[in-house]
C-alpha cells in the first residue's frame, strides 16, 4: 500500500479508546499516511472498537457490518479492526468477518502501522505522537492501562489486563506537549485512577502526579475521572480543596449502595464507607460536584436494595449520576449468578433513578441562577456558545449555553452569569 492512501479511523467507546486512536493517528501521520475524518474519502478504514458490555458489543457489530458493506461494494480497499472487541472475541470475529484484513487487540496498535507500512522502518512509535480527536483546548490524559480489581460484573480486567501505570515523567512530558498544542483542560482517565502508581512505585502516586501537572503553566483545569471509591489516596480531597487548578469535581463510580449488593459485586466497599466518603468531600470541598455511576438489575438486587438506592440518592443528592442496566457478561464472576431480573424490571428501575435524579439536577441547577461561574467554551452552534463549568466533564455532563458574542472564542475561559436553569443545562450571559 502507498503512503498517499487515505485512512479513516472510527473510534467507538470510552475516552480511553479515544486516547488510543489519537496515538494511532499520530503514528500513522508521522509515518506518511493521510488520516481523513470522512470514511467516504478513505481507502482504508480502521475501526477502534469497544466491547465491555452487550449493548456496546451490539452497537460495534452494527458499525462493523456497515464498514464491511463498504468494502464489499468496493468503496474501501482495506478494513482493520482493533481494540477491546477484538481482544474479547477475536476468534468469533475472525470467523464472522473473514473479509477483515487485520485484527489487532488493545496492546498492539503499532501493528497497524507496521502492517500498512510493511516496506519501511517505523519513523515513529505510538507514544508521544498524539493527534487530538477532541477540540484542541482539552485532552484526555490516560495515566494507566488495565485494572487489578475484581468487580464481579466487569469484563475489563479480562480485556485490558492488569494495572500498568505510566511513569510520572512520561505523563508530565505528554501533558507539556499537549499544553504546547493549546490544551487548557487535562482530563485524567484510567480504569481505576485511585490505584495509579501502585504497580510501579509500590504505593499510590496520584497526588504526586497531580502536583507535577498543576505546575504546567498553560494548564488551567485538571479533571480527575474514575476514582475507585474504596481506594482514594490519602490527602486527595484536601488537595482538591486547596489547589485551584484541580476541578472541584469528584467522579466516583459507586455502582450501588446496598451492602449486600456491594458485597456480591466484590467492590470491597460498604454503604458506611461510601457515605463517610461523601460527607468528607462535602465537608472539605463544600462546592464540589460529585458524579457517580450506578448499575440497576444486578442479579442479587432485591426490591429492598433498589429502594435503598433511591433513598440514598434522595438523601445525598449527588449532582451527576449515570445509570446502566446490568449486563451479564461471559467471563465475569457474576456470570455464574445468571441474569434473573427481567429486562422490564431493570428498565423500570433505571427510569425511576432518572426521575429522582432529574428532580435533584433541576433543583441544583436552579440554585445557580444569578450566580457567576467560570466556563470553558467548547463549541458554537446556532448562535450559541456551548460551554462547560468545572463541574462538567465533556460528553457525560451538563452544558451551559451562552449567547454568542464576537469578543469570545472557542477554547477560552469566560465568566458568565446564569440566567435560566433547565433540568440538565443552563442558559447564561457574559459577566
Ligand atoms: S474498578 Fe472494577 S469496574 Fe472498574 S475497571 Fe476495574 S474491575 Fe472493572
Amino acid at each position: 500500500m502507498q503512503n498517499s492512501k487515505n485512512i479513516s479511523v472510527l473510534t467507538l467507546g470510552c475516552p480511553k479508546n479515544v486516547v488510543d486512536s489519537e496515538k494511532l493517528i499520530g503514528a500513522l501521520t508521522a509515518n506518511g499516511f493521510n488520516v481523513v475524518d470522512n470514511i467516504d474519502k478513505s481507502e482504508t478504514c480502521i475501526v477502534n472498537t469497544c466491547g465491555f458490555i452487550k449493548p456496546a458489543v451490539e452497537e460495534n457489530l452494527k458499525v462493523l457490518l456497515e464498514v464491511m458493506n463498504l468494502k464489499i461494494q468496493g468503496k474501501l480497499q482495506k478494513v482493520i479492526v482493533a481494540g477491546c472487541l477484538v481482544e474479547r472475541f477475536k476468534e468469533i470475529l475472525r470467523e464472522e468477518f473473514n473479509e477483515v484484513d487485520l485484527f489487532v487487540g488493545v496492546e498492539s496498535l503499532e501493528q497497524v502501522v507496521r502492517y500498512l507500512k510493511s516496506d519501511a522502518q517505523l519513523k515513529s512509535q505510538l507514544l508521544g505522537e498524539r493527534q487530538l480527536l477532541t477540540p484542541k483546548h482539552y485532552a484526555y490524559l490516560k495515566i494507566s492501562e488495565g485494572c487489578n480489581r475484581e468487580c464481579a460484573f466487569c469484563a475489563i480486567p479480562n480485556i485490558r489486563g492488569r494495572l500498568r501505570s505510566f511513569p510520572i515523567p512520561n505523563l508530565v512530558e505528554e501533558a507539556k506537549s499537549l499544553a504546547c498544542k493549546g490544551v487548557r483542560e487535562l482530563i485524567i482517565v484510567s480504569q481505576d485512577t485511585s490505584s495509579y502508581g501502585i504497580d510501579i512505585y509500590g504505593e499510590p502516586k496520584l497526588l504526586q502526579l497531580l502536583r507535577e501537572l498543576v505546575a504546567i503553566p498553560e494548564i488551567s483545569w485538571i479533571r480527575i475521572m474514575y476514582l475507585y471509591p474504596a481506594g482514594i489516596p490519602d490527602g486527595l480531597i484536601d488537595y482538591v480543596a486547596e489547589e485551584p487548578k484541580i476541578c472541584n469535581y469528584f467522579d466516583i463510580p459507586i455502582q450501588h449502595i446496598s451492602d449486600s449488593v456491594l458485597k456480591s459485586m466484590l467492590r470491597g466497599n460498604s454503604k458506611k464507607n461510601i457515605v463517610n466518603l461523601i460527607e468528607n468531600i462535602r465537608a472539605k470541598v463544600p462546592n464540589a460536584y460529585i458524579r457517580s455511576t450506578l448499575i440497576v438489575g444486578y442479579p442479587t438486587e432485591t426490591e429492598k436494595d433498589f429502594e435503598e438506592l433511591i433513598q440514598f440518592l434522595n438523601d445525598y443528592e449527588l449532582e451527576r449520576v449515570g445509570v446502566f442496566t446490568y449486563s451479564c457478561e461471559d467471563g465475569t464472576y457474576a456470570f455464574n449468578f445468571g441474569d434473573p431480573i427481567p429486562e422490564e424490571t431493570k428498565n423500570y428501575r433505571l427510569q425511576e433513578i432518572l426521575k429522582v435524579q432529574s428532580k435533584i439536577s433541576l433543583r441544583k441547577n436552579k440554585e445557580l441562577v444569578g450566580k457567576e461561574l467560570k466556563v470553558l467554551i467548547d463549541d458554537k452552534n446556532n448562535g450559541l456558545y456551548i460551554c462547560r463549568t468545572e463541574f462538567d466533564a465533556p460528553e457525560v455532563d451538563n452544558l451551559v449555553y451562552l449567547k454568542a458574542d464576537p469578543d469570545v472564542s472557542i477554547g477560552e475561559f469566560v465568566n458568565v452569569e446564569i440566567l435560566k436553569a433547565k433540568t440538565y443545562d443552563l442558559l447564561a450571559r457574559l459577566k
